[in-house]
């Protein structure tokens, strides 16, 4: 996929590039984003979906990318964007991030997001597949400044997270993230529309933040049942608990037989409530 120049980004394996070359898929994903306002791009390399969400007069897009190349050839290709100006009305009052203009250079990972971004948030991206998990980690910290969020994943990564209980692939991710987001597995993306082609299929997810303001039980022990319960998923829970909480003076909670795979995001609550009052 060369520029009219002749110029590419050559792709790094390191930072998990892999160039989306189909327009139409790159289209789908910037309409796929349901609401307007400021949209973080995360990764936007030869700016294939930048160009979509550019379009979209509802939007005002910042990027961050952390390869220089990327950065330079996005420059080149977008000025309006890298200098940050604004066809959509300027949200830069609202927002603190534009001194660089609006496309940033720099690690997600370690990016400043709710400095950046006090008002929120949405986020979007043709994700690096290596720190996809580290991303939703991070929307979850953030979870009150991210309303949606729409990426493409790993086919695998995305039907894990999409999963409803009672499926195999449904996991830690799958309920940390339910509990606080709806999730949609919108469509399967092959290999051969990137260059270079991963090894792996794809997957586009939407994350819409759901109405939970507060689970209904102590968060921090929540996260650990349900890392403790997958911990061992295929015994039954007693087993998985007794192991990181004791054995809880003997009593048996009607879950002890099931397997964490079978809880859904209402049962784990109930089950952190428990293993509260008792440890
Ligand atoms: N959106 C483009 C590129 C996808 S490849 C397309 O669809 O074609 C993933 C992109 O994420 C690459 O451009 C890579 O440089 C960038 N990236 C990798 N790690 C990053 C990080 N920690 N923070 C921001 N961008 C990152």
């Amino acid at each position: 996929m060369n520029h009219e120049s002749g110029y590419a980004v050559r792709a790094k394996k390191s930072l998990g590039q892999h160039f989306l070359t189909d327009l139409n898929i790159a289209r789908k994903i910037a309409e796929a984003v349901s609401g307007g306002g400021a949209v973080l791009e995360i990764g936007g390399g030869m700016g294939v979906l930048t160009q979509f969400l550019l379009e979209r007069d509802d939007i005002t897009l910042w990027g961050i990318e952390i390869d220089r190349e990327s950065i330079a050839y996005m420059r080149e290709k977008f000025p309006d964007f890298a200098t940050g100006r604004n066809a959509a009305g300027d949200l830069s009052e609202e927002n603190n991030v534009q001194e660089e203009g609006r496309l940033i250079e720099g690690d997600f990972l370690k990016f400043g997001l709710r400095e950046s971004f006090p008002k929120g948030v949405r986020v979007v991206g043709n994700f690096p597949y290596n720190i996809s998990s580290q991303i939703f980690f991070k929307v979850l910290e953030n979870r009150d400044l991210v309303p949606e969020v729409v990426g493409m994943v790993q086919r695998e990564v995305a039907q894990r997270i999409a999963e409803p209980p009672g499926s195999r692939t449904y996991g830690i991710t799958s309920v940390l993230l339910q509990a606080w987001y709806d999730i949609e597995y919108l469509f399967t993306v092959s290999e051969g529309v990137f260059s270079p082609p991963p090894k792996v299929k794809s997957a586009v997810i939407r994350l819409t933040r759901n109405a939970t303001k507060e689970l209904g039980c102590d968060e921090a022990l929540f996260v650990k049942v349900v890392k403790a319960a997958f911990g061992q998923r295929r015994k039954m829970l007693r087993n998985a608990l007794r192991a990181a909480f004791g054995n809880f003076g003997g009593e048996e909670h009607p879950f002890f037989t099931e397997r964490a795979e079978k809880l859904s995001v209402a049962q784990f609550v109930e089950l952190t409530n428990w293993v509260g009052e008792r440890i």
